[in-house]
């Protein structure tokens, strides 16, 4: 895709996502890679005042190219385009079930079997620090070691993926676990599956779908 290509899709998918329900407001940011950098959501505007024109290009050492400030977070983006070359974009968002679990500070354990969705048989929970910080990049960096997907203490998700859809779906899932796990600390104690049946299902992921040989 060309650059003005990528401006429109990330466009799209923050307003995608906004309907999603996974933001509001000016909350949470996205980017995508783009040649040798990557672009991302300005700083404090809802999606519905941005236009492509309003993404901001970075450079990998976090200098910015554009007319507006980048979003606070460049940092973590940045960070997950060095160290990890499989993603093309991340999403980060104060969904609602996954913000309410991120402010108990804990992983979410193996209560779904869909928790494999996000790389691991947890979603870690990386420690509180400020927002926009270098320090909250290194704990997002590391609750994202070998997964997609992780909360953020008393802040929210964060999600990467392959593409900007493939992101947005994963954001999507993790929600919703969270609202399922919620829902049921709700009523109960929840059975948690064991090491062994994840392992089952994260092998049994290598292959489901559409993006693997048929079986
Ligand atoms: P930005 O508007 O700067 O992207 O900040 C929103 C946010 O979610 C900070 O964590
Ligand atoms: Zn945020």
């Amino acid at each position: 895709m060309s650059e003005a290509e990528l401006r429109r899709a990330l466009l799209d998918t923050t307003i995608a996502a906004q309907r999603e329900g996974l933001n509001r407001g000016a909350s949470g940011n996205l980017s995508v890679r783009s040649g040798n950098g990557f672009l991302i959501t300005p700083s404090g505007m809802a999606p519905t005042e941005q236009t492509a024109d309003d993404m901001v290009w970075m450079d990998l050492d976090g200098n910015a190219k554009g007319t507006r400030k980048p979003s606070s977070e460049w940092r973590f983006h940045r960070d997950l385009y060095v160290a990890r070359p499989e993603f093309n974009a991340v999403l980060h968002a104060h969904s609602t079930f996954a913000t309410t679990l991120a402010c108990l500070g804990r992983d979410i354990p193996p209560f779904h079997y869909m928790i494999a969705a996000a790389g691991g048989k947890t979603i870690r929970c990386a420690p509180y620090a400020t927002f926009g910080t270098q320090e909250l990049s290194d704990h997002a960096l590391k609750a994202m070691e070998g997964r997609k997907a992780c909360l953020l203490a008393n802040h929210g998700l964060l999600a990467a993926e392959t593409s900007l859809e493939r992101a947005l779906a994963l954001a999507v899932e993790v929600e919703s676990l969270c609202e399922q796990y919620c829902r049921t600390l709700q009523i109960g104690t929840p059975k948690l599956l064991s090491d062994a049946e994840m392992d089952v299902v994260l092998e049994k992921f290598k292959s489901y779908g559409q993006n693997a040989q048929k079986t």
